[in-house]
């Protein structure tokens, strides 16, 4: 884990309010603030659906979390992503991991295909089909490494090297790994995206998105205007919670990086699995490329049960400290029957379970995965 990140998240913006000596961040709710008639604002701020104090705090956080130059803040993790779209334009083409996170992929096919985006949806944990999709018109791609919920690698290094040459942007959804265990602007990239709902909250308590890039370019001008004038902005209170869960970001990713790696061991063993599919495995087919990009393999860990959808869904419903539920990244352990809600064109297995490992004591997940497959 990169050794400057432990104190930006402990400190997590705050530096003493110089008004009153508060030593954690403020919490400005006000949707309005004062300037004077002669139009220049001082202080800085206008408007909350423009910019906010408490957010201002949170996106300076996360532009140094991501070593970008720029950060901005959305109501979600889609939010986000329908931004970077959005900054493109009819006629422009992208391209995307087929096993990218089911909302993304139904937000290009549901709303961005319609409005004029041509989109490729390939296996980018093979780079040879990134060239094999590059078409004159290719603006965009938009990648996720790993890959929500199948755990597929994407060699970013060598996809940044592709898309450099040809002047194509490339953003990073880095949901999964977090800025504690890799950082795509250091390898390239343009853009980096999270669902701050995941674990940068880590309370499973808050809604929200980010943005950070690697430059203010001119791209990254056309995003934050995009977000000004269409107003999918967080609350502050929702900001301030995120602030509040960056502080101890560091210890959780810790410990539910160690949990991960037992369960994932554990279920390896286990004669009612057919696969486990975790980077940090020897046997998983990204794992060298991981281990060069990341810091550590993460705390999702999806496994393919041996028999049906009937199979997989017998063991959902046994768990006890589990609790079957969507999200990820929060303290508590949660189990989902991904198939179940991405719907019948997902390219996810039927019979693969995706757990987000918590920061329980190790020997009660175990015991309860033991339990549900016996
Ligand atoms: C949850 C998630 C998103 C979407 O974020 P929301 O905050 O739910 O809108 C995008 N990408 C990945 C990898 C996710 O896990």
């Amino acid at each position: 884990m990169t050794e400057h990140i432990k104190t930006i998240c402990a400190h997590a913006g705050a530096t003493p309010d110089p008004s009153t000596g508060a030593v954690t961040s403020p919490l400005y709710f006000s949707s309005t603030f004062h300037y004077p008639p002669t139009g220049e604002y001082p202080q800085g701020h206008i408007y909350s659906r423009e910019s906010n104090p408490t957010r201002a705090t949170l996106e300076n956080v996360l532009a140094q979390l991501e070593q970008g130059e720029d950060a901005t803040t959305f109501s979600s993790g889609s939010a986000a992503a329908s931004a970077v779209f959005l900054s493109l334009r009819p006629g422009d083409h992208v391209i995307i991991n087929f096993d990218a996170y089911a909302g993304i992929r139904a937000m290009l096919k549901d709303v961005f295909m319609p409005w004029g985006l041509d989109v490729t949806f390939t296996d980018l944990s093979d780079v040879s089909n990134l060239s094999k999709s590059i078409q004159p018109n290719t603006k965009l791609v938009w990648t996720e490494s790993p890959t929500n919920p199948q755990l597929r690698i994407v060699d970013l290094a060598s996809v940044i090297g592709i898309c450099k040459q040809k002047r194509i942007k490339v953003a990073v959804d880095n949901t999964f790994a977090t800025p504690a265990l890799q950082n795509p602007l250091a390898l390239g990239a343009d853009i980096v995206m999270h669902s701050t709902t995941k674990y940068l909250g880590g309370h499973s308590d808050l809604t929200g998105g980010a943005l950070i890039t690697a430059k203010k370019d001119e791209q990254w001008e056309r995003i934050r205007h995009i977000q000004h004038i269409q107003g999918a902005v967080p609350a502050p209170f929702d900001c301030w919670l995120l602030l509040r869960g960056i502080r101890s970001f560091v210890p959780r990713m810790t410990q539910h990086i160690s949990n991960a790696k037992a369960v994932a061991e554990f279920l390896s063993g286990q004669p009612k699995v057919e696969r486990v599919l975790y980077p940090g495995l020897v046997s998983h087919p990204g794992h060298e490329i991981a281990k060069k990009q990341m810091s550590d393999f993460g705390a999702i860990v999806s496994f393919l049960v041996k028999g049906s959808k009937e199979d997989a869904i017998k063991i959902a419903q046994r768990v006890k400290v589990f609790t079957n539920a969507t999200s990820l990244g929060g303290t508590e352990s949660l189990l989902e029957h991904r198939k179940s809600v991405e719907g019948p064109d997902s390219p996810t297995p039927e019979n693969l379970l995706r757990l987000s490992v918590g920061i329980e004591d190790v020997n009660s997940l175990i015991e309860d995965l033991k339990q549900a497959l016996s």
